[in-house]
């Protein structure tokens, strides 16, 4: 049987908004750059706690372009492509990447609470990657069979989504394979779907020998609010290790200030800035992309206004690299 707080987040999910008519009724700034043909690509999806944050007449409102199907989406862009980072060839069993030698990535659902219209995996193949719980035992196996690897990371779609009872059964079988040392679990949910971290989840996660880390996403400091920084309390009494990731995106953090601000913001919600993702050129996400020379002046301006531990490494993905690229910037 579920409890209250679970039927809170669950009823929260069964409400977001999917169609464009009623996003436009809520926001109508988003009328004049909204798209069916870019709906029809990706869908949309949004809960009603991100909706409340938009201001309804700002049509470059920076929480609004995250979640918009718009018209510049239907523009095809040289070099942006459905699968940017190649994932298709490090995908040895379904529900699994393994792509740097240490770690490997399991994508336990493919549904997510928001769709990010810059998501690199908006073409994944979702459907060929839910492992199920045959799959899953081939993973165990394979991570068995792989002693060099030592982290697991739970990633999607949004595992958050995933039942508790899955969740605690994926960190049982993976605390008995002695190689594993850490979890982390990447999530959207942290600052879009707070009431999710209840403590039946707490309880699903964190009774364990692994160190749990969960990273979260956010790309602006009004994504973050005292309800999350609660929820984030409640993670780090419990011992979890908090990190955050963003992705520079045109029109939503292409200025050093919205990005130090989000620094301060994380570090308020007891949350450590971690990455800063270059976008990955995925089809549909060029109306997002930043010059190089611009990532560059607004990473040294941020450089100037933070300590070291907000400053989050600017980092690029290579397509068959051994590792994330550290980008930086010269005298830093
Ligand atoms: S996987 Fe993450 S970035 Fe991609 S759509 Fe889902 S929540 Fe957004």
């Amino acid at each position: 049987m579920s409890t209250q707080k679970e039927q809170n987040w669950q009823s929260a999910l069964q409400n977001t908004v999917t169609s464009l008519e009623e996003l436009c009724a809520i926001i109508p700034a988003a009328r004049a750059q909204a798209s069916e043909w870019a709906k029809d690509s990706f869908a949309l999806k949004v809960g009603r706690r991100y909706l409340a944050k938009i201001d309804p007449n700002d049509p470059n409102d920076p929480l609004l372009l995250q979640i918009l199907p718009q018209k510049t989406e239907e523009k095809t862009v040289a070099g942006f492509v459905a699968d940017p980072l190649n994932e298709h060839q490090y995908n040895p069993l379904p529900g699994l990447i393994h792509k740097y030698r240490t770690r490997v990535l399991i994508t336990l659902t493919g549904t997510c609470a928001i769709h990010c219209r810059y998501c690199f995996r908006r073409h994944f193949a979702y459907d060929e990657n839910r492992p199920g719980t045959p799959g899953l035992e081939r993973i165990y196996d394979y991570l068995r069979q792989h002693p060099e690897i030592n982290e697991v990371i739970l990633s999607g779609g949004d595992p958050l989504l995933v039942s508790d009872a899955l969740l605690q059964k994926v960190t049982r079988e993976l605390a008995l394979i002695p190689n594993i040392q850490r979890l982390r679990i990447h999530t959207r949910l942290l600052s879009t779907l707070p009431e999710r971290i209840t403590p039946e989840l707490i309880q699903a996660l964190c009774q364990t020998r692994l160190k749990i880390i969960l990273v979260s996403h956010c790309n602006h400091p009004r994504e973050l609010d005292d309800t999350v920084a609660k929820h984030c309390r409640k993670l780090i009494e419990n011992g979890v290790t908090l990190l955050n990731q963003s992705v520079f995106l045109a029109g939503v953090n292409d200025d050093a200030q919205i990005l130090v601000a989000l620094s301060e913001a994380l570090f308020q919600c007891q949350i450590l800035p971690y990455y800063l993702h270059s976008l990955d050129p995925v089809a549909g996400s060029a109306h997002f992309a930043l010059s190089f020379s611009r990532q560059k002046e607004i990473y040294a301006a941020m450089q100037k206004q933070l300590p070291g531990f907000l400053l989050p490494r600017w980092v690029k993905e290579v397509p068959g690299a051994e590792h994330k690229m550290i980008v930086g910037c010269e005298g830093g």
